[in-house]
């Protein structure tokens, strides 16, 4: 049975679709002012998982992520300025423009990453009418109130605020300490639905008329407006980092039970960070990694799978070249292993079982990769038996195991090894001998082709 820790009742729960066999999960995508980084990407990888366990156990998912693109203030408590609207400025090029190079940039990152796509990447930009007539049902209901600068959600009439952080009103004051303050706001917790384009924010790039005057939606509504437009007013499973929910998702929870009246989402599951020299790695911060700095430094970006699967998800990752070098020597190994076995037949059930086991206990990865390594070492599995049981367990760990053995498979041993050499030369910047090698390569009739996930040999089909 499926279970994972959900940060509603702090327990692990045995998953309970709301349907049948159709599961809803919605994971916070990134905000697209900047590149992504491992940190975010860590994230997006739990999304990924979530989804390919909820898929080998049976279950059609509808994926949605998100791209935030207005609205999402440099500090997530709503002070600031907007991200998007702060770098158009400083680059002087539009906030649409900006958008469309970091979300092109985020799509590369995740695809060199074997996230699958989600079925609806939703723009905030694009789902200005939902988040309005989200805005005018809260209103409606009694749970706004205007200032000159803004609308607010009045955090007092929903009684249940902040619960599922734990928090007394205190606490959540604390939490949500503003340091620019609107003398207006009732309450330091409430927080903004629609800006106003007026005093420090009138020359706001991005805007939209509305009931409230010309504006644009804070961050949090854009992600109860677009969950409950695509997947309906309570849904199965709602995912993010651990930053996210002491406000970001307290506060979608606020506004999204008190528009409806029902339970928001049944299961919330966080990631937690990861870590650089002992401390969260962050956009802000400056220091951080990106994937294609990985890449540039000589690694196959599934090492960084690798390496992420191997650290439950709830457990923080301290990240290091030398712990990312292991999990790419892992990943070799794994992948020469596998490039020797003859065709993919028959099965092993009991390394099946014990794998789904791993899975299903909520997300147990490195337990999950520990049985990998057990099926390669035992004597009693046929070794295509072996590959068979991989090729299956990989529809969750989406190591590319099927496609790196039949690239193997295709490929003859002669050119196998010259590739090896090119490779070998290109390590040591030899680019000349490189060059000859790929020559001779071609001349025997393939075609190399440098991807980041190791070099590619393809037959010349004339
Ligand atoms: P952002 O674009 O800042 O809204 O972040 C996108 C996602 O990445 C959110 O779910 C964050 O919680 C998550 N995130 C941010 N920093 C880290 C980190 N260092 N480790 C893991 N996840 C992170
Ligand atoms: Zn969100």
């Amino acid at each position: 049975m499926l279970q994972f820790f959900n940060d509603l009742s702090k327990k692990k729960e045995i998953f309970t679709p709301i349907k049948k066999r159709g599961v809803g999960l919605y994971t916070c995508g990134p905000t697209v002012y900047n590149y992504v980084h491992i940190g975010n990407l860590r994230t997006f990888l739990l999304n990924d998982i979530l989804r390919r366990t909820l898929e080998y156990n049976g279950y059609s998912v509808k994926n949605i992520i998100n791209i935030t693109d207005v609205g999402h203030l440099t500090s997530d408590a709503d002070t600031g300025e907007d991200k998007m609207d702060k770098m158009s400025k400083a680059e002087g090029r539009a906030p649409e423009e900006i958008a469309q190079f970091f979300t092109d940039a985020f799509l590369a990152d995740i695809k060199d990453l074997n996230i699958i796509h989600p079925n609806v990447l939703c723009k905030a930009t694009e789902h200005i009418p939902q988040q309005i007539k989200l805005i005018k049902k809260l209103e409606k209901n009694g749970f706004t109130y205007q200032t000159s600068e803004a609308v607010y959600f009045d955090t007092a009439k929903f009684p249940e605020y902040g619960k599922m952080a734990g928090f007394s009103e205190k606490k959540t004051q604390e939490a949500q300490a503003r340091v620019e303050e609107d003398p207006e706001k009732k309450h330091l917790a409430d927080f903004t639905l629609w800006f106003k384009r007026v005093g420090r924010h009138a020359h706001h790039i991005m805007h939209w008329d509305s009931p409230w005057g010309d504006g644009w939606p804070g961050w949090h509504i854009e992600c109860s407006a677009m969950s409950m437009y695509y997947l309906g007013k309570t849904f199965d499973i709602h995912g993010g980092g651990i930053d996210l929910l002491p406000v970001h998702h307290i506060n979608e929870i606020a506004q999204s039970e008190a528009a409806t009246g029902q339970k928001f989402v049944n299961y919330w599951v966080h990631g937690e960070f990861i870590l650089m020299d002992s401390k969260k790695m962050a956009r802000s911060e400056g220091g951080f990694i990106m994937l294609q700095n990985l890449i540039e430094k000589g690694f196959n970006p599934l090492a960084f799978r690798y390496l992420c699967l191997n650290t439950h998800y709830r457990t923080q990752l301290n990240f290091s070249f030398q712990a990312l070098e292991a999990a790419q020597n892992a990943l070799n190994k794994l992948y020469q292993a596998i490039n020797d076995f003859p065709k993919p037949r028959g099965r092993a059930p009991e390394f099946e079982e014990r794998f789904l086991t791993a899975i299903n206990d909520d997300l147990n990865m490195p337990s999950a990769l520990a049985v990998v390594w057990d099926l390669l070492k035992t004597k009693n599995i046929k070794p295509s038996a072996k590959l068979n049981t991989l090729f299956k367990f990989d529809k969750v760990l989406g190591l590319k195991f099927e496609e790196t053995y039949n690239n193997s498979q295709d490929t003859p041993e002669e050119i196998k090894l010259l590739a090896q050499d090119r490779e070998e030369a290109r390590q040591e910047k030899n680019w000349k001998r490189a060059d000859e090698i790929r020559k001779k390569i071609q001349e025997a009739g393939y075609l190399v082709e440098d991807t980041p996930t190791g070099p590619d040999i393809k037959k010349i089909i004339l």
